[in-house]
Formats: C-alpha cells, structure tokens, sequence
C-alpha cells in the first residue's frame, strides 16, 4: 500500500469512503467522476459502458439534454413545498400513470422500499376494513422488495430477512409460477398477492401467464388486492410500458409499484393504484416529506411523455442484443440460454457469474451478476446497435481469457 501522500486520487476516495462511509455495500473497484450517454468515466480517466444504468435507473442514458433542461428549470422555479400544499406537477404525472397504467390514483415516495411499504398498508388496511380482517400476503421465494422493515418481509430472500427477524408476520411465500402452491396459500385471511412479474435480484425470473391469470382470478375471488412490483421491470425496461401487459389488455393488477427510472435518475418512488385500493389510505394514515417533490415529479414529467415514443427502440435493440447474446452464448460451453425481456437481460452460467464482473470491468463493461450465476444487464433504453457490438466484444474476451478458477 502507498502512503497517502503518494497515493492516487481514486485510492484517496476509497481509503476515506472505508474509513467514514457504513460499510453496507460491497462495492467494485471502480471511482466514478461523471458520465455521459451510456457511458461512465472513471477517475482513471477511463470510459466504461454502462450497461447496468444504475440498476435500471438510468434508462435515458447520463445526461439526457431533456433531462438536464427539465431538471435546471424546474430548479430555478419550485424544487420542494411538501405536502402540506399543492403543486401542478403531482397531478399531472399522476394523470399520465393513470392513461398509461388504466389504474385511477397515484401516492408518490421516494424510492422502491417505500413504493412496497405503502402497497403494503394499503393491502394490510384494505385487509382490515374487510369482514372478518383479512391480514395475510402472498409472497414469491426469490423475490425482491427492498430494504426496508416491511419490504423485507416479503423479500424472498432470507439473507435479506433472517438478520433482522421478526419482521413482518403472516407472508407466506411460494414458488414463482407454481400454479398449485398459489391455489394452496390464497384463502379467505389473504389481504394482498404481491409479485415482479419479472423477479429482478432474484435472478430475471419470468413470471408465466398462467401463474399471472390464476392470481389476477384469486385475488378478485378472495377480494384481495393483486399488486405487481415493477420498480425494476417496468416502465419500458421490457419493451412494453408496464411488464404485465405482456399478458394482454384484460390483465390489470389492482396496485403497481414504481421507482427505478420513473424520474431518470432522481429520487422517485410511486404506487399507481385503483380506486378501491387508495380508498384505504385517509388523509393522515400515509404519507411522505420528500414524496412527489416538484423537482423529481418535473423529470417524471418528461420521462413518461418520451416514454411511448421509446418503446420501438427498446424492442429492436434488445432483439438486436438478444440474438448477438445467443449466438455468443453458442460458443461457450458455461454459458446457457438467456432471460428476460426487452433490456432486462440474465444470461444463465452453469459457473458462478461473480468473477467475470471485474474482468469485464477491465475492458470496459458494466454489468452485474444476481442470485450467483446470471450475469444481468440493464442497459439504457438509448443504447444503438453500435453500443451492443461493442458489449459483445468485451464478453467475448471475457469469456474466451477468464480461466475457471477466477470465477469462484
Ligand atoms: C430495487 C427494487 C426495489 C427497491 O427499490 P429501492 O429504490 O432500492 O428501495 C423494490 N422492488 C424491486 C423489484 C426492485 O428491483
């Protein structure tokens, strides 16, 4: 180790961040100075082509001149007034959610945790208010819901759970798309069914059309609410504006939960939700200070209204980028078929995936690897065919030079 006076900049930035910062995040190698397009740029003076936007934040890509022109006017006019008072932008992203989802009324936080957390009072209150007080939900294994106490308890994942145990009681979790295990764990004490359509950390599992049907069909029979989490799936990531309309126009959830790109990078988190489903929530029973700030509802703002005319792009690349995947894959015996849809992309390893992250790294590629073996990539909705080539490229070397014994 170099003395500190002689130590680089990027090595000064970690030393300190180990020293000062909660040491909650296993973090790669990598000092970030400002990013552009889908590109980072590292205090290395090297450019990395980042193909996990943030964990699918990102999705226009780093400063995307609308964003940056929406974000310095709105700055200069009203940035936040809380929610003791109106504000024009609220209603108005709101009634777009409403256009794009069909749900009626939308509850604005700040993050994903916090999106769950209130569709889960709002499934634990519509539960209540029910005859008899229906206080159960229905979770998958795999799952993932967040970090906070309730989004915990139906996160099913137990190294996210078991530290911090007891939480939430009376989740019962089943296997996605078991069909059975679903019939089984629905009944008369079941307030709320909650699922990703595609489970994301969990490792890019696709929910079935089936599994999706017969729980849009129990929860109606049991007067239970049905919510689809689509903070990492939706919004366009798949090709489709929300994940679920993959199952046709007569599926609709009865709340959907947002986050990730909703505000193209600032903090945002939101419930879309019908009017049964709000109904629950009085005045005083949820709310949020930061929540539907005028700031992050302006950048939404912008977002959903290029949203629609993105989408086309989003299927010719991702198609783009799954047959250049597939036929890559051919040619390594480690490496299995694809998940996903659109540019939400796991690539099934018969190998742990964990080793070949830094090294894709070294070339200049971002990406992630969940649930041990699938190499995950959320890439920017504005990636071209060019940006793909070059992605392939990378893991192209990456797979042919990582030895199997720098995988583990
Ligand atoms: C990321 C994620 C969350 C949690 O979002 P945060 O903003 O990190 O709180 C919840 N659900 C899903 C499906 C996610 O991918």
């Amino acid at each position: 180790m170099p003395v500190a006076s002689q130590a680089s900049a990027a090595e000064q930035i970690v030393a300190r961040d180990h020293q000062k910062v909660v040491r909650n995040y296993g973090r790669y190698q990598l000092v970030v100075n400002r990013a552009e397009g889908v590109y980072l740029y590292g205090e290395d003076g090297r450019r990395y082509l980042d193909f996990l936007s943030g964990i699918g934040v990102m999705a226009l890509g780093h400063s995307h001149p609308r964003v940056v022109a929406a974000i310095t006017d709105q700055i200069g006019t009203l940035v936040h007034c809380s929610n003791l008072y109106y504000h024009p932008l609220q209603g108005e992203v709101a009634q777009l959610l409403s256009e794009l989802s069909g749900l009626e009324r939308t509850f604005f936080c700040n993050s994903g945790s916090e999106a769950v957390e209130a569709a889960l009072k709002i499934a634990k209150g519509y539960g209540r208010s029910r005859s008899g007080g229906k206080t159960e939900i229905v979770a998958l294994h795999n799952s993932f819901g967040g970090r906070t106490l309730g989004a915990i308890s139906v996160t099913g994942q137990p190294k996210y759970r078991e530290p911090f145990e007891p939480v939430i009681p009376g989740v019962r979790f089943i296997a996605p798309n078991d069909l059975g295990a679903l019939e089984a764990a629905v009944g008369e004490k079941t307030a709320g069914i909650v699922f990703e359509p595609i489970l994301g950390e969990g490792g890019i599992i696709e929910i079935s059309a089936e599994f999706a049907g017969l729980a849009r069909k129990l929860a109606t029979d049991h007067d239970a609410l049905l919510i689809c989490d689509e903070v990492q799936c939706g919004m366009g990531r798949t090709g489709d504006t929300f994940a679920f309309h993959h199952w046709g126009a007569d599926f609709l959830p009865d709340v959907i939960t947002l986050a990730k790109p909703l505000a193209a990078g600032l903090p945002i988190g939101a419930v879309v939700c019908s009017e049964a489903a709000a109904a629950v929530l009085a005045p005083g029973m949820h709310g949020s200070t930061f929540g539907g700030g005028a700031l992050a509802c302006r950048v939404a703002r912008e977002f959903l209204g290029m949203l629609p005319e993105m989408l086309p792009h989003v299927r010719d690349v991702s198609a783009y980028f799954r047959a250049q995947l597939a036929s890559l894959a051919a040619g390594y015996d480690f490496v299995g078929g694809l998940r996903g849809r659109g540019l939400m992309v796991g690539l099934e390893l018969s190998i742990p995936g964990g080793g070949f992250v830094p090294r894709a790294q070294e070339l200049g590629l971002l990406m992630n690897c969940t649930a041990g073996n699938i190499l995950r990539f959320l890439p920017p909705f504005v990636i071209e065919r060019e940006h793909v080539d070059e992605a392939i490229a990378a893991l192209d070397q990456v797979f042919s030079q990582v030895p199997p014994d720098a995988t583990a």
